[in-house]
Protein backbone atom coordinates (compact mmCIF):
# COMPACT_ATOMS: atom_id res chain seq x y z
CA UNK A 1 0.00 0.00 0.00
CA UNK A 2 1.28 3.40 -1.04
CA UNK A 3 2.43 6.08 1.91
CA UNK A 4 -0.50 8.17 2.66
CA UNK A 5 -2.44 10.48 5.27
CA UNK A 6 -6.34 10.88 5.31
CA UNK A 7 -7.83 13.25 7.65
CA UNK A 8 -11.05 12.66 9.37
CA UNK A 9 -13.88 13.98 12.06
CA UNK A 10 -16.39 12.64 14.25
CA UNK A 11 -19.39 13.53 16.91
CA UNK A 12 -20.14 16.77 15.30
CA UNK A 13 -16.60 18.28 15.05
CA UNK A 14 -15.55 16.96 18.55
CA UNK A 15 -13.38 14.79 17.48
CA UNK A 16 -10.31 15.01 15.25
CA UNK A 17 -8.96 12.26 13.30
CA UNK A 18 -5.46 11.57 11.50
CA UNK A 19 -4.00 8.44 9.86
CA UNK A 20 -1.08 7.37 8.20
CA UNK A 21 0.92 5.03 6.51
CA UNK A 22 4.73 5.27 6.25
CA UNK A 23 5.51 1.73 5.19
CA UNK A 24 7.93 2.70 2.29
CA UNK A 25 9.37 6.26 3.86
CA UNK A 26 10.41 4.33 6.88
CA UNK A 27 11.83 1.63 5.01
CA UNK A 28 13.62 4.68 2.92
CA UNK A 29 15.02 5.72 6.14
CA UNK A 30 16.61 2.14 7.35
CA UNK A 31 18.20 1.83 4.04
CA UNK A 32 19.80 5.18 3.69
CA UNK A 33 20.55 5.05 7.39
CA UNK A 34 21.57 1.37 7.69
CA UNK A 35 19.55 1.30 10.39
CA UNK A 36 18.99 -1.94 12.92
CA UNK A 37 15.92 -3.33 13.80
CA UNK A 38 15.24 -1.15 16.90
CA UNK A 39 16.24 2.17 15.23
CA UNK A 40 13.94 1.52 12.24
CA UNK A 41 11.10 1.00 14.92
CA UNK A 42 12.26 3.99 17.24
CA UNK A 43 12.86 6.38 13.96
CA UNK A 44 9.63 4.70 11.95
CA UNK A 45 7.33 5.67 15.37
CA UNK A 46 8.91 9.18 15.50
CA UNK A 47 8.21 9.89 11.82
CA UNK A 48 5.03 8.98 12.20
CA UNK A 49 4.47 11.40 15.02
CA UNK A 50 6.13 13.68 13.32
CA UNK A 51 3.45 13.56 10.15
CA UNK A 52 0.79 13.26 12.32
CA UNK A 53 1.73 16.34 14.25
CA UNK A 54 2.19 18.35 11.10
CA UNK A 55 -1.07 17.40 9.72
CA UNK A 56 -3.10 19.38 12.78
CA UNK A 57 -1.15 22.90 10.89
CA UNK A 58 -2.94 24.98 8.81
CA UNK A 59 -0.02 27.48 6.81
CA UNK A 60 1.66 26.19 4.05
CA UNK A 61 4.94 25.19 4.48
CA UNK A 62 4.74 24.71 8.34
CA UNK A 63 6.88 22.32 9.78
CA UNK A 64 7.65 20.32 13.03
CA UNK A 65 10.35 19.16 14.64
CA UNK A 66 10.90 16.49 17.51
CA UNK A 67 13.53 15.74 19.24
CA UNK A 68 13.64 13.17 22.12
CA UNK A 69 16.69 12.32 24.12
CA UNK A 70 16.10 9.98 26.69
CA UNK A 71 20.16 8.76 27.68
CA UNK A 72 19.26 5.90 26.57
CA UNK A 73 21.87 3.64 23.80
CA UNK A 74 19.87 5.04 20.72
CA UNK A 75 21.82 8.45 21.47
CA UNK A 76 19.06 10.59 20.57
CA UNK A 77 16.84 11.26 17.54
CA UNK A 78 15.45 13.78 15.70
CA UNK A 79 12.38 14.12 13.12
CA UNK A 80 11.57 17.16 10.74
CA UNK A 81 7.94 16.77 9.32
CA UNK A 82 5.99 19.55 7.21
CA UNK A 83 2.31 19.85 6.66
CA UNK A 84 2.77 18.79 2.89
CA UNK A 85 3.91 15.42 3.89
CA UNK A 86 7.47 15.33 3.62
CA UNK A 87 9.58 13.68 6.22
CA UNK A 88 13.46 13.18 7.32
CA UNK A 89 14.97 12.14 10.26
CA UNK A 90 18.10 10.66 12.05
CA UNK A 91 18.82 8.53 15.00
CA UNK A 92 22.73 9.45 17.08
CA UNK A 93 23.67 5.18 16.97
CA UNK A 94 22.14 3.72 13.85
CA UNK A 95 23.78 0.21 14.96
CA UNK A 96 21.95 -0.58 18.47
CA UNK A 97 20.45 -3.10 18.82
CA UNK A 98 18.75 -4.69 21.89
CA UNK A 99 17.14 -8.02 23.00
CA UNK A 100 12.91 -7.71 22.61
CA UNK A 101 11.36 -6.48 25.51
CA UNK A 102 8.87 -9.07 28.09
CA UNK A 103 6.33 -8.53 25.43
CA UNK A 104 8.62 -10.05 22.56
CA UNK A 105 8.41 -6.53 20.63
CA UNK A 106 11.52 -4.32 19.93
CA UNK A 107 12.24 -2.52 22.97
CA UNK A 108 11.88 0.83 21.79
CA UNK A 109 11.62 2.13 25.32
CA UNK A 110 14.91 0.91 26.53
CA UNK A 111 16.82 2.05 22.67
CA UNK A 112 15.53 5.65 23.59
CA UNK A 113 15.56 5.30 27.17
CA UNK A 114 13.36 7.62 29.67
CA UNK A 115 15.65 9.91 31.87
CA UNK A 116 14.74 12.96 29.53
CA UNK A 117 13.01 15.29 27.22
CA UNK A 118 10.66 15.42 24.41
CA UNK A 119 11.73 18.54 22.43
CA UNK A 120 8.39 19.97 19.88
CA UNK A 121 9.26 23.02 17.50
CA UNK A 122 6.22 23.86 15.51
CA UNK A 123 7.72 26.63 12.88
CA UNK A 124 4.18 27.87 11.72
CA UNK A 125 6.25 30.42 8.85
CA UNK A 126 5.92 33.54 10.45
CA UNK A 127 9.52 33.23 11.53
CA UNK A 128 8.31 32.58 15.54
CA UNK A 129 8.57 28.89 16.01
CA UNK A 130 6.49 27.76 19.06
CA UNK A 131 8.22 25.26 21.25
CA UNK A 132 7.91 23.48 23.87
CA UNK A 133 9.72 20.43 26.38
CA UNK A 134 8.02 17.72 28.18
CA UNK A 135 9.59 14.69 30.14
CA UNK A 136 9.71 11.73 28.77
CA UNK A 137 7.49 9.45 30.11
CA UNK A 138 8.40 5.64 28.16
CA UNK A 139 10.68 6.34 25.79
CA UNK A 140 8.22 4.07 23.60
CA UNK A 141 7.39 7.11 21.71
CA UNK A 142 3.86 7.37 20.57
CA UNK A 143 2.59 7.64 24.46
CA UNK A 144 5.52 10.04 25.24
CA UNK A 145 4.15 11.97 21.98
CA UNK A 146 0.53 12.03 23.25
CA UNK A 147 1.57 12.90 27.07
CA UNK A 148 3.09 15.98 25.10
CA UNK A 149 0.11 16.75 23.11
CA UNK A 150 -2.27 16.35 26.32
CA UNK A 151 0.11 18.47 28.84
CA UNK A 152 1.75 20.72 26.75
CA UNK A 153 -0.86 21.53 23.78
CA UNK A 154 -3.93 20.96 26.06
CA UNK A 155 -5.34 18.64 23.78
CA UNK A 156 -6.65 15.40 24.86
CA UNK A 157 -5.55 12.82 22.26
CA UNK A 158 -5.04 9.21 22.11
CA UNK A 159 -1.94 7.98 19.67
CA UNK A 160 -0.84 4.71 18.55
CA UNK A 161 2.16 4.42 16.11
CA UNK A 162 3.52 1.45 15.28
CA UNK A 163 6.62 0.23 12.97
CA UNK A 164 6.65 -4.00 11.57
CA UNK A 165 10.48 -4.71 10.61
CA UNK A 166 10.81 -8.53 9.36
CA UNK A 167 14.07 -9.69 8.12
CA UNK A 168 13.67 -8.12 4.54
CA UNK A 169 13.15 -4.73 6.12
CA UNK A 170 9.99 -2.77 7.27
CA UNK A 171 6.49 -4.80 6.50
CA UNK A 172 4.65 -1.83 7.86
CA UNK A 173 4.17 0.96 9.91
CA UNK A 174 2.45 4.06 10.40
CA UNK A 175 -0.06 5.41 12.93
CA UNK A 176 -3.57 7.18 13.93
CA UNK A 177 -3.98 9.89 16.24
CA UNK A 178 -7.84 10.86 17.70
CA UNK A 179 -7.78 14.25 19.52
CA UNK A 180 -10.89 15.71 21.41
CA UNK A 181 -11.53 19.11 19.78
CA UNK A 182 -11.76 22.53 22.01
CA UNK A 183 -15.70 22.35 21.78
CA UNK A 184 -15.54 18.45 22.99
CA UNK A 185 -12.75 18.91 25.57
CA UNK A 186 -14.72 18.97 28.90
CA UNK A 187 -16.40 15.91 27.54
CA UNK A 188 -14.61 13.78 30.09
CA UNK A 189 -16.29 11.05 28.77
CA UNK A 190 -15.37 11.29 24.99
CA UNK A 191 -11.44 11.56 26.33
CA UNK A 192 -11.85 8.26 27.72
CA UNK A 193 -13.78 6.71 25.68
CA UNK A 194 -11.14 7.75 22.64
CA UNK A 195 -8.38 6.41 24.96
CA UNK A 196 -10.63 3.05 25.38
CA UNK A 197 -10.59 2.56 21.72
CA UNK A 198 -7.01 3.05 21.22
CA UNK A 199 -6.10 0.60 23.70
CA UNK A 200 -8.79 -1.69 22.26
CA UNK A 201 -7.07 -2.06 18.98
CA UNK A 202 -4.56 -4.97 18.90
CA UNK A 203 -2.02 -2.86 17.06
CA UNK A 204 -1.73 -0.93 14.07
CA UNK A 205 0.68 -2.85 12.21
CA UNK A 206 -1.06 -5.88 12.73
CA UNK A 207 -4.26 -4.08 11.27
CA UNK A 208 -2.32 -3.21 8.15
CA UNK A 209 -0.87 -6.66 7.72
CA UNK A 210 -4.23 -8.01 7.75
CA UNK A 211 -4.79 -5.80 4.57
CA UNK A 212 -6.71 -3.12 6.59
CA UNK A 213 -6.92 0.02 4.78
CA UNK A 214 -6.72 3.94 6.78
CA UNK A 215 -10.29 3.98 5.96
CA UNK A 216 -11.39 0.43 7.12
CA UNK A 217 -9.40 1.27 10.81
CA UNK A 218 -10.84 4.55 10.97
CA UNK A 219 -14.66 2.69 10.96
CA UNK A 220 -13.39 0.05 13.37
CA UNK A 221 -12.46 3.62 15.94
CA UNK A 222 -15.38 5.76 14.94
CA UNK A 223 -17.87 4.49 12.86
CA UNK A 224 -20.77 4.79 15.27
CA UNK A 225 -19.85 8.27 16.48
CA UNK A 226 -20.63 10.04 13.02
CA UNK A 227 -17.60 9.28 11.09
CA UNK A 228 -16.90 11.63 7.67
CA UNK A 229 -13.59 11.15 6.35
CA UNK A 230 -12.29 13.55 4.12
CA UNK A 231 -12.12 12.62 0.36
CA UNK A 232 -8.53 14.03 -0.07
CA UNK A 233 -6.07 11.38 0.68
CA UNK A 234 -2.14 13.02 1.11
CA UNK A 235 0.86 11.31 -0.26
CA UNK A 236 3.91 11.14 2.19
CA UNK A 237 7.53 10.29 1.49
CA UNK A 238 10.97 11.02 2.97
CA UNK A 239 12.71 14.19 1.58
CA UNK A 240 15.48 15.78 2.66
CA UNK A 241 16.17 19.25 1.49
CA UNK A 242 20.28 18.93 1.29
CA UNK A 243 22.14 19.86 -2.21
CA UNK A 244 25.35 20.06 -3.11
CA UNK A 245 24.94 24.08 -2.70
CA UNK A 246 23.84 23.91 0.55
CA UNK A 247 27.02 21.94 1.60
CA UNK A 248 29.16 23.85 -0.02
CA UNK A 249 27.40 26.86 1.90
CA UNK A 250 28.06 25.11 5.55
CA UNK A 251 31.73 24.72 4.33
CA UNK A 252 32.29 28.67 3.25
CA UNK A 253 31.11 29.37 6.80
CA UNK A 254 34.57 27.26 8.48
CA UNK A 255 36.52 30.40 6.93
CA UNK A 256 39.87 30.81 4.69
CA UNK A 257 42.06 29.41 7.09
CA UNK A 258 39.92 26.31 7.74
CA UNK A 259 39.20 25.57 3.30
CA UNK A 260 42.87 25.85 3.22
CA UNK A 261 43.81 23.78 5.66
CA UNK A 262 41.37 21.20 4.25
CA UNK A 263 43.41 21.37 1.08
CA UNK A 264 46.94 21.22 2.12
CA UNK A 265 45.49 18.12 4.15
CA UNK A 266 42.47 16.22 2.81
CA UNK A 267 43.12 17.13 -0.98
CA UNK A 268 39.08 18.23 -0.29
CA UNK A 269 36.89 17.66 1.88
CA UNK A 270 33.60 14.97 2.68
CA UNK A 271 30.47 15.96 4.59
CA UNK A 272 27.53 13.46 5.32
CA UNK A 273 23.94 14.79 5.75
CA UNK A 274 22.49 14.00 9.04
CA UNK A 275 19.03 13.95 8.11
CA UNK A 276 19.45 11.64 4.77
CA UNK A 277 22.91 10.21 5.14
CA UNK A 278 23.95 11.52 1.80
CA UNK A 279 27.92 11.95 1.24
CA UNK A 280 28.78 15.04 -0.41
CA UNK A 281 32.60 15.51 -1.68
CA UNK A 282 34.38 18.66 -2.21
CA UNK A 283 37.20 19.05 -4.39
CA UNK A 284 40.76 21.48 -3.57
CA UNK A 285 38.32 23.33 -7.10
CA UNK A 286 35.57 23.52 -4.88
CA UNK A 287 37.69 25.06 -1.73
CA UNK A 288 39.61 26.82 -3.60
CA UNK A 289 36.30 28.58 -5.07
CA UNK A 290 34.99 29.28 -1.72
CA UNK A 291 38.43 31.11 -0.52
CA UNK A 292 38.09 33.19 -3.46
CA UNK A 293 34.82 34.19 -3.13
CA UNK A 294 35.15 34.76 0.86
CA UNK A 295 38.28 36.89 -0.38
CA UNK A 296 36.26 39.04 -2.66
CA UNK A 297 33.49 39.26 -0.41
CA UNK A 298 36.56 40.81 2.06
CA UNK A 299 37.52 42.99 -0.70
CA UNK A 300 34.12 44.75 -1.32
CA UNK A 301 33.50 45.10 2.54
CA UNK A 302 37.10 46.93 2.48
CA UNK A 303 36.03 48.98 -0.59
CA UNK A 304 32.94 49.98 0.96
CA UNK A 305 34.49 50.78 4.53
CA UNK A 306 36.92 53.01 2.35
CA UNK A 307 34.04 54.95 0.61
ZN1 LIG B 1 20.03 15.34 3.52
Amino acid sequence: MVDQLIRATAADGGIRAVGVITTNLTEHARERHGLSYVATAALGRAMACGLLLASSMKKEGSRVNVRINGNGPLGGLLVDAGLDGTVRGYVGNPKIELPPNAQGKLDVGAAVGKDGYVYVVRDIGYGYPYSSTVELISGEIGEDIANYLVNSEQTPSALLVGVFVGAEGVVASGGILLQVMPKASRDEDLVTLLESRIQGLASFTTLLREGKTLTEIMKILLSDLGLTIFPEVQMVRFKCGCSFERMLGALKLLGVAELEDMIDKDKGAEATCHFCSQVYNANIENLQQLITELSEQKTSEQTLYLQ
